[in-house]
Protein backbone atom coordinates (compact mmCIF):
# COMPACT_ATOMS: atom_id res chain seq x y z
CA UNK A 1 0.00 0.00 0.00
CA UNK A 2 0.89 3.18 -0.50
CA UNK A 3 0.74 4.46 2.96
CA UNK A 4 3.89 5.68 3.66
CA UNK A 5 3.52 8.29 6.51
CA UNK A 6 6.81 7.39 8.49
CA UNK A 7 7.09 8.02 12.09
CA UNK A 8 9.76 10.51 11.36
CA UNK A 9 7.09 12.48 9.87
CA UNK A 10 6.64 14.30 12.81
CA UNK A 11 5.96 17.97 11.74
CA UNK A 12 3.04 19.99 11.86
CA UNK A 13 1.08 20.00 8.56
CA UNK A 14 -0.17 23.44 9.26
CA UNK A 15 0.61 26.71 7.45
CA UNK A 16 1.69 29.69 9.24
CA UNK A 17 0.65 33.27 8.26
CA UNK A 18 3.20 34.21 5.09
CA UNK A 19 1.91 30.94 3.74
CA UNK A 20 4.65 28.75 4.94
CA UNK A 21 4.47 25.10 6.02
CA UNK A 22 4.60 25.22 10.07
CA UNK A 23 6.71 22.41 10.63
CA UNK A 24 6.44 22.92 14.35
CA UNK A 25 7.04 19.12 15.65
CA UNK A 26 4.18 17.51 17.05
CA UNK A 27 4.18 14.52 19.67
CA UNK A 28 4.67 11.26 18.36
CA UNK A 29 1.86 9.63 20.21
CA UNK A 30 -0.24 12.43 18.06
CA UNK A 31 1.05 11.19 15.19
CA UNK A 32 0.45 7.53 15.66
CA UNK A 33 -3.50 8.36 16.85
CA UNK A 34 -3.67 10.18 13.73
CA UNK A 35 -2.05 6.95 11.44
CA UNK A 36 -4.21 4.82 12.88
CA UNK A 37 -7.31 6.72 12.50
CA UNK A 38 -6.40 7.15 8.60
CA UNK A 39 -5.97 3.08 8.90
CA UNK A 40 -9.17 2.46 10.70
CA UNK A 41 -10.74 5.02 7.87
CA UNK A 42 -9.27 2.96 5.24
CA UNK A 43 -10.52 -0.34 6.57
CA UNK A 44 -14.18 0.71 6.54
CA UNK A 45 -17.32 1.46 3.49
CA UNK A 46 -16.85 4.98 3.07
CA UNK A 47 -19.41 7.13 4.02
CA UNK A 48 -19.06 10.62 2.06
CA UNK A 49 -21.29 11.99 4.57
CA UNK A 50 -19.27 11.72 7.77
CA UNK A 51 -15.84 11.52 5.69
CA UNK A 52 -15.56 15.10 6.51
CA UNK A 53 -15.49 15.47 9.66
CA UNK A 54 -13.59 12.24 10.28
CA UNK A 55 -10.85 13.86 8.33
CA UNK A 56 -11.03 16.92 10.00
CA UNK A 57 -10.55 14.86 13.08
CA UNK A 58 -7.81 13.00 11.82
CA UNK A 59 -5.80 16.45 10.61
CA UNK A 60 -5.84 17.72 14.29
CA UNK A 61 -3.45 14.98 14.95
CA UNK A 62 -0.81 16.26 12.56
CA UNK A 63 -0.87 20.07 13.78
CA UNK A 64 0.68 21.91 15.93
CA UNK A 65 -0.69 22.13 19.27
CA UNK A 66 0.07 25.15 19.55
CA UNK A 67 -0.65 27.03 16.91
CA UNK A 68 -2.82 25.11 14.05
CA UNK A 69 -4.55 22.25 15.87
CA UNK A 70 -7.71 24.47 16.54
CA UNK A 71 -7.50 26.60 13.44
CA UNK A 72 -6.72 24.56 10.89
CA UNK A 73 -8.43 21.08 11.44
CA UNK A 74 -10.66 21.82 9.32
CA UNK A 75 -9.10 23.51 6.76
CA UNK A 76 -6.86 20.61 6.06
CA UNK A 77 -9.45 17.92 6.50
CA UNK A 78 -11.22 20.25 3.64
CA UNK A 79 -8.19 19.42 1.74
CA UNK A 80 -8.17 15.98 2.40
CA UNK A 81 -11.45 15.36 1.90
CA UNK A 82 -11.52 17.44 -1.20
CA UNK A 83 -8.48 15.42 -2.53
CA UNK A 84 -10.06 12.00 -2.00
CA UNK A 85 -13.75 12.90 -3.48
CA UNK A 86 -11.38 14.69 -6.48
CA UNK A 87 -9.50 11.32 -6.69
CA UNK A 88 -12.69 10.03 -8.09
CA UNK A 89 -15.39 10.11 -5.87
CA UNK A 90 -17.05 6.76 -4.99
CA UNK A 91 -14.22 4.21 -6.17
CA UNK A 92 -11.68 2.75 -4.81
CA UNK A 93 -11.79 3.89 -1.01
CA UNK A 94 -9.30 2.49 0.90
CA UNK A 95 -6.68 3.43 -1.75
CA UNK A 96 -8.17 6.88 -1.84
CA UNK A 97 -7.41 7.45 1.77
CA UNK A 98 -3.75 5.66 1.34
CA UNK A 99 -3.37 8.33 -1.28
CA UNK A 100 -4.63 11.22 1.09
CA UNK A 101 -2.08 9.34 3.57
CA UNK A 102 0.85 9.19 1.42
CA UNK A 103 0.41 13.08 0.38
CA UNK A 104 0.35 14.46 3.61
CA UNK A 105 3.86 13.24 3.56
CA UNK A 106 4.54 14.39 0.29
CA UNK A 107 3.19 17.55 1.05
CA UNK A 108 5.04 18.34 4.03
CA UNK A 109 8.66 17.53 1.68
CA UNK A 110 7.36 19.02 -1.30
CA UNK A 111 4.90 22.47 -0.44
CA UNK A 112 6.32 25.51 -0.99
CA UNK A 113 5.13 29.12 -0.87
CA UNK A 114 2.72 28.78 -3.31
CA UNK A 115 -0.76 29.58 -1.98
CA UNK A 116 -3.74 28.14 -2.92
CA UNK A 117 -5.87 30.25 -4.92
CA UNK A 118 -9.48 29.72 -3.74
CA UNK A 119 -10.23 28.09 -0.35
CA UNK A 120 -13.47 28.29 0.56
CA UNK A 121 -12.99 27.52 4.11
CA UNK A 122 -10.60 30.42 4.54
CA UNK A 123 -13.84 33.14 3.97
CA UNK A 124 -15.30 31.53 7.33
CA UNK A 125 -12.14 31.96 9.14
CA UNK A 126 -12.70 33.24 12.66
CA UNK A 127 -11.02 35.71 13.97
CA UNK A 128 -8.95 33.89 16.30
CA UNK A 129 -5.72 35.67 15.83
ZN1 LIG B 1 1.63 24.34 13.19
Amino acid sequence: MGVSLSTEARICCGTTKVGAPCKNSIKFQDIKTGQQQLANLATQPFDFLTLRSTLCDIARNFLCAKWHRQRQADQLGQQWYEAVVRSRGYARHTSEVAAVASDIEADQSQRSTSGRPSEPVLSSRATTT
